[in-house]
């Protein structure tokens, strides 16, 4: 063990960060902002926020941001406003008066901003105008308190979009909108990455329909006979939701248990990220699945972050683990199949890399059941992580955009 931990150049302080981590981080840089937070700008946003502060603490606040997810042992409550509250006062004890923006809970968007000493009496404004379905982030709050604080607050308006507001995934079927496109304006890379999945998406819907039916699907050596098979009841019974649950979460043991030993190890940042941050949304799935016919695929995508979780502990510096897009109960995804005439190629499993795909990973929309990847929720743009490399950040951040994957 060194006796100086570094911060993380993303304020990624890892699982469970304790209270004196998190003090000790904010020591080097009073702007704390877990990717969790960033939109999918978490750079920009840190940089921003960053640039705020220095202006704050110029005119004599010393103002500290801690967006930092899973600190345990804080104040419970329904919905993390108490522990972002106890997280804010714990550490204004620890690093003295001041102003502190604390959240510690994205799934939620609680967030909480205390003034000790000569500020506790301060009291800043909210960003005016959002509506319910349409919140700025956390951040987006956060800047425009600080603004307040140092005295530069002038236009909240700008806090309603661009990289300070949460992104908006809820595309419908005709793709991207407007709406999708400009909050991410910022982030390029990924708004491409999100088109590309999207079309993706699209163009393999199409495998169904021009598939020739009726070539019996070999399973893959890697399926879970008891994850894959339906029991009694049909995918979505209680039964097969429950031997789904009990598998995850025996998976997910196997993986905490190994973290555990590894704990000190050292292992690089990148791969610790993905171990942790993999393990977390699994467990938060588990904890608060979505409900009615989208738990199945909640469950489904936990199991594969789980999967991407032991598979980064197996091989630190490997690729990433990458299911067979069609159905991930398959297995992994180590052949490719080229999607239409897209000119894309998306990892699948042998049984699934020639013919018909017959066994795709359905959801019921009525009485019809239909491939995951018609829908347009994160499990689809992402294929399960088959078509990007940090699924669980993307799970995250549509789990904080909105309340559930
Ligand atoms: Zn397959």
């Amino acid at each position: 063990m060194s006796a100086v931990a570094p911060v993380p150049e993303d304020d990624d302080l890892g699982l469970s960060p304790s209270i004196d981590d998190v003090a000790a981080a904010l020591r080097e840089d009073p702007v704390l902002v877990h990717p969790l937070y960033g939109n999918g700008a978490r750079d920009e946003v840190d940089a921003a926020l960053t640039a705020k502060v220095g202006t704050a603490r110029e005119e004599g606040v010393p103002v500290y941001v801690a967006l930092v997810p899973g600190v345990p042992g804080l104040a419970e409550g329904d919905h993390g406003y108490e522990a972002a509250q106890d997280l804010a006062l714990r550490l204004s004890r620890e690093l003295g008066d001041g102003y502190y923006f604390t959240a510690t809970d994205p799934s939620s968007n609680a967030s909480a901003d205390l003034g000790t000493g000569e500020w506790s009496s301060t009291r800043i404004e909210y960003v005016p105008g959002q509506s319910q379905d349409a919140q700025s982030a956390v951040v987006g709050q956060v800047a425009w308190g600080v603004d307040q604080l140092a005295g530069t607050a002038d236009d909240p308006g700008q806090y309603l979009g661009g990289i300070w507001q949460r992104p908006d995934w809820d595309i419908g079927g005709d793709g991207p909108s407007d709406a999708f496109s400009a909050s991410f304006a910022p982030a390029v890379a990924f708004v491409a990455v999100g088109i590309g999945a999207t079309l993706l998406v699209r163009n393999v819907t199409r495998w169904r329909e021009t598939a020739p039916a009726g070539t019996r699907v070999r399973r893959d050596a890697k399926v879970l006979a008891d994850a894959s098979a339906p029991s009694r009841g049909g995918v979505d019974s209680p039964d097969h939701l429950a031997t789904l649950e009990h598998t995850v979460r025996r998976e997910l043991d196997v993986v905490g248990r190994r973290r555990s030993r590894r704990a000190g190890r050292p292992l690089d940042a990148a791969t610790r990220t993905r171990v942790d941050g993999s393990y977390a949304t699994a467990q938060a799935i588990l904890d608060d699945p979505s409900p009615g016919r989208a738990r199945r695929l909640d469950l489904v995508g936990a199991l594969v972050l789980t999967r991407v979780a032991a598979e980064a502990l197996d091989e630190p510096r490997g690729a990433p683990y990458r299911p067979c897009f069609a159905n991930p109960l398959h297995g992994r995804g180590d052949r490719t199949r080229e999607v239409a005439d897209a000119g894309l190629a998306v990892p699948v499993c042998k049984a699934c890399s020639v013919g018909p795909i017959t066994d795709p990973l359905t959801v019921r929309h009525g009485l019809r059941r239909r491939p995951y990847y018609e829908g347009g929720d994160v499990w689809a743009r992402t294929g399960f992580g088959a078509l990007v490399d940090d699924l669980w950040s993307e799970v995250g951040r549509a789990r904080a955009g909105g309340g559930r994957s």
